[in-house]
């Protein structure tokens, strides 16, 4: 369509080049503003397909993007911080998205994760997220989650562990498995790690194994 419209143009333009010289430099300047047009088109519908993060909304934030960096967010009062892939308006409501490229499905720490960004947005936006959306795998499969009180409930209950072992010295329990071992990034420096232990070894560290 858009290259049947710029012969249109150019057949025009030929045509009229001996008559109005004002007129030849607007049908120039239209001719530029398709092309432009098409350019931004083509760059969008690119970068949607890289990312699944849809660029004809309006966008707050895009982790590593220079137009609209990545906004973090640090709460005090619930002891939580993040940093959105990236941040939409959608319905009037800002919404969070969590890109996952290697996933192949949801995990609940990604859920967790998404639930995490929706409390903080709340906070500092001003109203709650009715949902927020994970991106996963390199197909960019979207998926909707709904900021539900029982999903929040279930998240506040890993945030009251957590802030148990942290503040009562009560031990974690490391959940070694050989798959997740191989792709961690503190697999290194873990004692706890398939990596580099044995199974007696880790019968002796009495691991919860996954
Ligand atoms: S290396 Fe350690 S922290 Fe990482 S997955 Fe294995 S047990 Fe967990």
């Amino acid at each position: 369509m858009r290259e049947e419209i710029r012969h249109a143009i150019e057949t025009l333009l030929i045509h009229l080049v001996s008559v109005d010289t004002d007129l030849v430099l607007f049908v120039v300047l239209t001719i530029m503003a398709v092309i432009v047009i098409d350019a931004v088109t083509h760059f969008m519908s690119k970068q949607e397909s890289r990312t699944g993060i849809d660029t004809s909304v309006p966008t707050i934030s895009v982790d590593g993007s220079k137009a609209v960096a990545e906004k973090s967010y640090l709460s005090e009062i619930q002891g939580l911080a993040g940093t959105p892939d990236a941040i939409i308006v959608e319905n009037g409501f800002v919404i969070p998205i969590e890109r996952k490229p290697l996933a192949k499905k949801i995990r609940d720490r990604y859920v967790a994760q998404l639930l995490v960004y929706m409390r903080l947005i709340e906070e500092f936006e001003g109203k709650r997220p009715p949902y927020g959306y994970l991106i996963l795998g390199p197909n960019c499969r979207k998926v909707k989650i709904y900021n539900t009180r029982k999903r929040q409930q279930w998240l506040q209950q890993m945030i009251d562990e957590m802030q148990a072992i942290l503040q009562n010295g009560h031990s974690a329990k490391a959940t070694p498995h050989p798959k997740k071992c191989k792709k961690c990034n503190v697999s290194d420096s873990c004692k706890y790690s398939y990596n580099h232990t044995t199974l007696k070894e880790r019968n002796a560290l009495k691991i919860v194994e996954a």
